[in-house]
């Protein structure tokens, strides 16, 4: 499914099976996972993607080829490809452990085509195994809306927030449902906003363990120590601010988001943090990767056709999905 320019309903197409290059593996996808990016770039959200271009950096399938010099995998091999797709390895960012952060990185379905596809050649380097428990659809949605979330959730907890008991998560999605049961196995109470009115997310929301669900419109029961915003709306952040204690953090775990409104001072007052997340580096995924199976974390998914992305990507907007969407080619 090929995006030809911003704005254009993908097209059907048929395409060479790309040839892996130096270091690159050629994988037979098996699923992808629709992320709420992919809908920023076909929105035209994210400047200058690979035009034509195959949306989708949450790739589960099978090594089908090697690359010259291509090491760490053999064919038939199940692996995963995330959005991080490639870094310069030199520069400043990359140098300090921070790769997430490089200043050249090459992104899977934005610089480089995606998993929306039959087939998709990535560097081995940037490939993960995956844990042997999840179906290849179940496993998708860790690749993105699980490390992401995962990223997110770290910095939440991180120094020098202080003591996290009561994690706030807005926007009930496909990230949120995989990092409220993390932060529940952690022994973390999470409190869940959604849409106002959105009783279905709600009700999710409560099924994964979540203690207090509601319209992000309404206040929390208590302070937060933390929140996660994941849903790409910036008048958030103030609400967000309003519900942690002094001290919390708030975390944007989003790549895009709408103009943050202005905001009194007093609410980021008393050492209040407002940060965001970008990316994700190799280290979270293998951490990540490691932790799931042992939570262990169970992912929703609902599985459409690969050839209906324009349809999953519709549904996404509408905010129609609980859980995840994967495409099965
Ligand atoms: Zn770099
Ligand atoms: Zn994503």
């Amino acid at each position: 499914m090929v995006l030809d320019a911003p704005g254009k309903p993908l097209r059907s197409a048929e395409l060479e099976v790309p040839e892996p290059g130096p270091g690159q593996v050629l994988i037979e996808v098996a699923a992808c996972g629709v992320c709420r990016t992919d809908l920023h770039i076909f929105d035209g959200e994210l400047p200058h993607p690979k035009l034509p271009l195959v949306l989708g950096h949450e790739i589960v399938g099978r090594v089908a080829a090697l690359g010259k010099n291509a090491t760490g995998f053999a064919i038939g091999d199940r692996v995963g490809v995330p959005w991080l797709g490639g870094t310069d390895g030199t520069c400043r960012y990359c140098r300090e452990g921070r790769e997430n952060l490089c200043d050249n990185p090459r992104f899977t379905g934005y610089h480089i085509d995606g998993g929306y596809a039959g087939y998709a050649a990535a560097d081995a380097s940037f490939v993960f195994k995956l844990p042997e428990a999840y179906s290849d659809a179940e496993a998708a949605p860790l690749l993105c809306a699980g490390l992401i979330g995962y990223r997110s959730l770290k910095l939440a907890i991180a120094p020098p927030g202080g003591e996290v008991s009561r994690l706030g998560i807005y926007g009930f999605g496909a990230a949120a449902h995989i990092v409220a049961q993390v932060a529940k196995s952690q022994g973390r109470e999470v409190y869940a906003f959604t849409r106002p009115g959105d009783r279905p997310a709600q009700n999710f929301a409560r099924s994964l363990g979540a203690v207090w669900a509601a319209g992000s419109d309404e206040p929390p029961s208590q302070a937060l120590d933390a929140a996660i915003i994941f849903a790409p709306f910036g008048a958030l952040v103030p609400a967000a601010l309003n519900a942690v204690r002094k001290g919390g953090v708030v975390v944007c775990g989003g790549i895009h988001m709408s103009d943050i409104p202005s905001f009194p001072y007093e609410i980021l007052w008393e050492e209040r943090v407002l940060r965001s997340v970008a990316n994700l580096t190799r280290e979270d995924a293998r951490e990540f990767l490691a932790l799931v199976p042992e939570v262990p974390v169970a992912t929703r998914v609902s599985t459409i056709p690969l050839d209906a992305a324009n349809e999953a990507l519709d549904r996404l907007r509408q905010g129609e999905l609980t859980g995840a969407a994967v495409l099965i080619p």
